[in-house]
């Protein structure tokens, strides 16, 4: 028989009750496609119904916020019926559909009014879908994270957003996954695109890795982790060994209600910056070095190089 000493026991143990305690919420921006402008509507579909098929396959629940300029034909005067079958598609698979705005406006370039304009314009066809499947559409993601340069500003939107029956949808795990989206629309070849998927699922392990320490240094604990992604080709395609790496994290899904129910999430935040990480905002607001969180793992050089962008 083998004995296991009382020190690897609790090792043991120590590590179960880590794991078990890890958990996280899936959301993905920018439905139904983040490379919508570059694709032809099959490859568009072509990559929601295997994001679609690969998400379920997994088990996990998923949130997607919603573009409906995404959604109009060449025209750019209706919609295609494709692409809303993509989202009719994304809720009949049992996941939630939220509002990104029409056209992906940013609050601090466009302000509060044409802002409050795009949210209402952006939730035509989501909730005549929701009702069909009578699922709530409640969360709202601010494009870019950002949330308003002013206090003023945001406490008038988020006025108008709770006046209107959503919620702010957080992000805790935020990450430059997008960027790593775009390089693999450009990639050359096969062997290229191979690199970037592993380079991604290191790079968001370290992501993680990130926001779990920097979530214990300010609450103590790991808090539930809201994850920020976006519905594009890279995803689709590397999805599972996404959320294999994460479960070996120790983390367990949730839906983004249940994450936000943490009393982390009533922190106060005072935030008026760019868009970062709620954590970042509950640190700084309690009075964290600013400096403490410009050293997260930034994204491979060759992979922003690629993807023609800067990275923030
Ligand atoms: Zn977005």
């Amino acid at each position: 028989m083998v004995r296991i000493s009382p020190a690897v026991l609790a090792l043991f143990l120590g590590v179960t009750t880590l794991a078990q305690s890890r958990a996280v919420a899936i959301t993905f921006d920018d439905l139904p496609d983040l490379s919508g402008d570059e694709h032809t509507v099959e490859q568009t579909t072509a990559m929601m119904q295997k994001l679609i098929s690969a998400i379920a396959a997994q088990r996990v629940p998923a949130i997607g916020f919603v573009n409906e300029d995404k959604l109009l034909d060449e025209t750019n005067t209706k919609n295609d019926p494709r692409l809303e079958a993509l989202l009719d598609a994304w809720l009949a698979s049992g996941f939630d559909l939220g509002n990104h705005t029409f056209a992906h406006v940013d609050l601090h370039e466009v302000g509060v009014t044409a802002f409050e304009n795009d949210i209402t314009r952006g939730e035509a066809v989501t909730r005549t879908l929701c009702a069909k499947y009578q699922r709530p559409l409640k969360w709202f993601r601010h494009p870019y994270l950002d949330t308003g340069r002013r206090l003023a500003d945001r406490d008038q939107v988020d006025a108008f957003l709770t006046a209107h029956g959503y919620d702010v949808a957080p992000v805790t795990i935020d990450n430059s996954e997008w960027i790593y989206a775009l390089a693999y629309e450009k990639a050359p070849s096969a062997r290229v695109r191979w690199r970037i998927r592993n380079d991604y699922i290191r790079y968001m392990a370290a992501r993680f890795a990130w926001y779990e320490t920097r979530s214990h240094a300010l609450f103590g604990h790991e808090i539930r982790q809201v994850l920020l992604l976006h519905a594009s080709t890279l995803n689709a395609d590397v999805f599972p060994r996404l959320a294999r790496m994460i479960r070996r994290r120790g983390y367990r899904f949730l839906t983004i209600d249940e994450a936000v129910a943490d009393p982390a999430y009533r922190s106060r935040d005072t935030w008026t910056g760019g868009g970062v990480s709620w954590i970042e905002r509950w640190g700084v607001t309690r009075g964290v070095s600013q400096n403490v969180f410009d050293r997260d793992p930034p994204a491979s050089a060759w992979v922003v190089k690629l993807a023609g962008v800067k990275e923030e």
